[in-house]
């Protein structure tokens, strides 16, 4: 996204948000508006109405006015003409001329009457039309407000009625869609550009080092050679004494260093004695053998290379340097043939253009309505968290009340607790408190109530116990990020952020594991909310170039006196920039699994750094992942701050160690994962900043209302069906005949320790053992697990025929339609990080039975244990959870699971199924958290 336009629709944004009003004061201009356009139809009907009688009885007075001319002729001919005309003629003359003038009288004074009504109408349109107008333009005002003006997807949304929601999504898809159209039109040019000058400069070099039309007596081209042209040439196969005399001679014809095209073989014939080619030169007229050809020179070729060989196989190339021919192409200006150039690769690539523009319009519809979803959800559930604000999003000229909770925080023993905060992202002028607060509305809570300036966009605030701060003063801010209250309507521009990402894995270009994902996610997260967002990876030559919109060589830069080229693209919609040193670093064929790993690596985050420099890139956060990137937070980066995320703690672990203490910000996949490795002693030394931030799924790929792989798409509506049509084609596709109203057990894992294999095992014997149906689908790398998977398969298809399915390798189809058919999904880890599987379940209404490890304990709330937790958390009670890591321990979650499956009423009034599919496990929440935790930093480092 370019800056500039971003910044102009921001702008446009928040001068439509200045003027923003409540739904309920639409409602009322809306209802106005409806009454007042009901009123004008009755109007304009009447006045049709009346205006046609008019018209009536106008046309019936011009008839008889005719008449009456008539008639009065008639009658002083008949007078004048014929004195055979008695009186009593006449009298009936009179007579019938007398009522015709009192109906005319009758009806002028209708026509009268109908006119001044008309009139009297007419003068009401007016007026209700003049007050339509006012309204129209007050309600455009209005709406403009509601419905935000397309630009980027500015966080907060108003959140106003579905159809708005709807209509607001629309604008976004749009505006994405153009901006992909845009972007992907740039790269053609720029991409148009570079092509001629890197064919001029082969042609250069070509003509430099001997490139030629002609050889004195070894070969000629006849006539120009030009682009898309047949040209002949004429060759002497007794250039070489080696050349055989006999038999046919056969030119080898190729384009642009061989490049363009693949080569031809031609036969060539002999030279007539009498042709005109012999006018060329005298050494073709009277000395050698002459053979010739035609040659085609394809579009966009820039140089013929050739060689010829013998019937024998013999080939003269030129002592090993072949032949080279320039090709006339500079006489045409180079506009032209940039122009050219951008109308073929358009052309040739509309249809990618197209389907690349509509996909990103369709995702941003989509996360659109999603946010909107949020916003409500978060709303809705926001009076049960610690701290809240009421309303949750504030209102820029508004009120706002900041409610907390001290109970379980880090002031719960503090006597009195103040208050104080600013406005966005602390960098406004106003501030407030600290103040002291007041008794909540509720028990347990305290409150304050603040103005919202009319130029806010976020409210940022803190509580302390000491309404002077001194070295004694303790502090709930949120772990330092403070805490941050939405606003909507606010004057003036949003601040932003400028984030990089120096990463070595993103998906899906380069993704190896979790942290791929993480990458893309995150940073197109936060991009959607409106901050400028670049991911940093190496160019690996084994990486999926086909997912990268708009590649395109971007620079060089220098690092360590080794050249690094610099290519840039697009990957779903996130601007990546890929860096490939010369010296071959990343053309290894691999991610990972060099022994020099750390070196290559460390080489490719300095020069990351080095290219950032070169640019003079503007920078607020630079974001290391694991050990690969570390070295980044030390690379002092002109006033930017640092953040560094840990995936996997098992690597790199004196890296991760120094990495931790020189970033600014420290964080881990989930709050549970980072208190489990707290006191690791690669973290123990930074764990005052160290937090852990859940990561989230991508709700692109794993939704159920639009998931090519499944036979039904479904939501929390029409769940049960679409959740049994995923059911029997799974059994049908694993072989497995079903009983109706068993549930089902699945698995999706890697099988490894980690995982805890043992208790996946021991739940395939039980929850077979009670009736119900198992699927497993999972690779295990090592063959001594894969064998006890093997003979654990064949025992339980010899004990239970046609009730399991086990798939031993990677299928993500398959995967899908598991996650979709099954009633509980197991995810017994050792330890987990994060975890997605259980997220992804959730997803598709299957009920989790996990063990409480991570990031598994920060998603997952057992029905019957967990209910304080949840309540803290605001996440509802949605599966089933144990302790230990015994076989007993796994029982007691897996059976009460079963029996609460098999207990039909309670499993309705459970509503698992509906309340699982309804979680929201996407980005949206946790990116807010890393913005948070951005922003804090930024503040820190730049000592505001
Ligand atoms: P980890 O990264 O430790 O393997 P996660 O739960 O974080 O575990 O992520 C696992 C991801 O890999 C999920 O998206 C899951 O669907 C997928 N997955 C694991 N095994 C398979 C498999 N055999 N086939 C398809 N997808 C799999």
């Amino acid at each position: 996204m370019k800056v500039a336009e971003t910044e102009a629709r921001n702008q446009e944004l928040e001068d439509a948000k200045a003027s923003m009003v409540s739904k309920a004061e639409l409602d009322s201009v809306k209802n106005e508006l409806k009454h007042a356009t009901i009123g004008r139809t009755a109007a304009v009907e009447d006045s049709e109405r009346l205006a046609n009688m008019l018209q009536a009885a106008k046309r019936e007075l011009e008839v008889l006015t005719l008449d009456k001319n008539n008639l009065q002729q008639e009658l002083a001919e008949a007078a004048t003409k014929s004195p055979q005309v008695s009186a009593g003629d006449i009298e009936l003359f009179e007579q019938l001329v007398a009522s015709q003038k009192e109906e005319l009288g009758t009806l002028r004074d209708l026509a009268d009457t109908s006119m001044a009504k008309v009139n009297e109408l007419e003068e009401e349109i007016d007026r209700l039309l003049d007050e339509l107008e006012k309204r129209d333009a007050e309600l455009e005002e209005k709406s403009r407000t509601t419905t935000s003006p397309p630009g980027l997807i500015e966080s907060p949304i108003a959140v106003t009625d579905g159809v708005v929601v709807k209509q607001q999504a629309r604008s976004y898809a749009d505006l994405a869609e153009e901006n992909v159209r845009a972007r992907l039109m740039d790269t053609i040019k720029v991409e148009a550009m570079s092509y001629i000058d890197e064919d001029d400069k082969r042609l250069k070099e070509k003509v430099s080092s001997g490139a030629r039309k002609t050889t004195d007596g070894v070969y000629y081209f006849v006539g120009d050679v030009r682009p898309s042209t047949r040209v002949r040439m004429i060759y002497n196969r007794e250039t070489t004494s080696r050349m055989s005399r006999d038999g046919q001679v056969f030119a080898h014809i190729g384009f642009n260093g061989w490049s363009l095209g693949v080569s031809k073989k031609i036969g060539m014939t002999p030279l007539a004695h009498d042709a005109k080619e012999r006018d060329i030169d005298h050494r073709v007229r009277d000395q050698g053998s002459w053979w010739i050809c035609e040659v085609e020179i394809p579009p966009g070729a820039s140089t013929v290379e050739f060689v010829f060989s013998d019937a024998a196989g013999f080939y003269d190339n030129n002592n090993g340097k072949d032949y080279h021919c320039p090709v006339e192409v500079e006489n045409l200006p180079r506009e032209h043939r940039i122009s050219a150039r951008i109308k073929a690769e358009t052309e040739r690539r509309r249809d990618a253009i197209e389907k690349c523009a509509k996909r990103a319009g369709e995702r941003a519809a989509r996360h659109a309505e999603m946010r909107a979803t949020a916003i409500i959800r978060a709303s809705e559930g926001s009076a049960l968290m610690r701290v809240h604000t009421v309303p949750y999003q504030g209102k820029a000229g508004g009120e706002m009340t900041i409610v907390y909770r001290a109970e379980g925080g880090p002031l719960a023993d503090a006597q009195n607790i103040f208050c104080e905060g600013s406005w966005n992202r602390w960098n406004h002028g106003d501030s407030f408190g600290p103040s002291l607060m007041q008794y909540g509305d509720t028990p347990g809570t305290l409150k304050l109530t603040v103005n919202v300036p009319a130029d806010a966009h976020v409210m940022d605030f803190k509580f302390l116990n000491e309404d002077v701060a001194s070295p004694r003063t303790r502090y709930d801010s949120n772990n330092g990020a403070d805490y941050h209250a939405p606003v909507i309507g606010g004057s003036g521009v949003a601040p932003k952020l400028n984030v990089v990402h120096i990463a070595v894995e993103m998906a899906p270009i380069c993704k190896v594991g979790g942290m791929g994902d993480v990458v893309t996610a995150l940073a197109r997260a936060t991009q959607e909310d409106g901050h400028n967002v670049e991911v940093i990876v190496p160019h690996y030559d084994c990486m999926l170039f086909d997912a990268v919109d708009g590649y395109h060589r971007a620079g060089s830069c220098v690092h360590h006196n080794v050249q690094v080229d610099v290519f840039k693209g697009w990957v779903e919609d996130v601007p990546v920039t890929l860096l490939r040193p010369k010296n071959g670093h990343f053309d290894v064929g691999c991610v990972y699994g060099r022994h020099d790993d750390h070196v290559r690596f460390g080489f490719f985050t300095e020069a990351a750094l080095t290219w950032m420099r070169s640019e003079n890139k503007e920078v607020d956060i630079i974001h290391a992942h694991d050990w690969q990137t570390a070295p980044a937070t030390w690379g002092n980066y002109p006033k930017a701050a640092t953040a560094l995320t840990l995936h996997n703690l098992q690597f790199g672990v004196d890296l991760i160690r120094r990495g931790m203490e020189s970033c600014d910000i420290a964080t881990t996949v989930s709050p549970t994962y980072a208190d489990e490795v707290r006191s690791h002693h690669a973290v123990a030394p930074s764990q005052d900043k160290f937090v852990g931030i859940r990561n989230g799924i991508d709700t692109d790929i794993w939704n159920p209302s639009a998931d090519e792989f499944l036979p039904v798409a479904y939501d929390s509506s029409n769940a049960i069906a679409g959740k049994a049509a995923a059911a029997a084609e799974l059994c049908k596709r694993l072989g497995i005949q079903h009983p109706k109203g068993a549930p089902i057990v699945g698995v999706v894992s890697r099988l490894t320790a980690q995982k805890g294999i043992h208790l996946i095992k021991h739940a395939c014997y039980r929850a077979l053992e009670r009736g119900a149906t198992f699927v497993l689908l999972g690779s295990a790398p090592d063959p001594a697990h894969q064998h006890e998977f093997n003979a654990l398969a064949d025992e339980m298809k010899r004990k239970y025929p046609g009730r399991s399915g086990f798939m031993f390798k990677y299928d993500e189809p398959l995967s899908h339609l598991i996650y979709a058919g099954c009633d509980f999904l197991l995810v017994p880890s050792m330890f987990e990080p994060c975890g997605l599987t259980q997220m992804i379940a959730m997803r598709y209404g299957t009920v989790p039975v996990v063990r409480r490890t991570g990031g598994l304990r920060d998603t997952v709330f057992d029905v019957e244990n967990d209910g304080e937790r949840s309540a803290m958390t605001g996440v509802p009670l949605n599966g089933f959870v144990f302790d230990g890591t015994e076989t007993p321990d796994i029982d007691y979650a897996l059976n009460r699971a079963l029996d609460a499956f098999y207990d039909r009423p309670r499993w309705q009034s459970l509503n698992l199924v509906e309340r699982t599919l309804n979680l929201d496990w996407s980005w949206f929440e946790p990116a807010k958290r890393y913005e948070d935790l951005y922003w804090g930093a930024l503040r820190h480092k730049r000592g505001r």
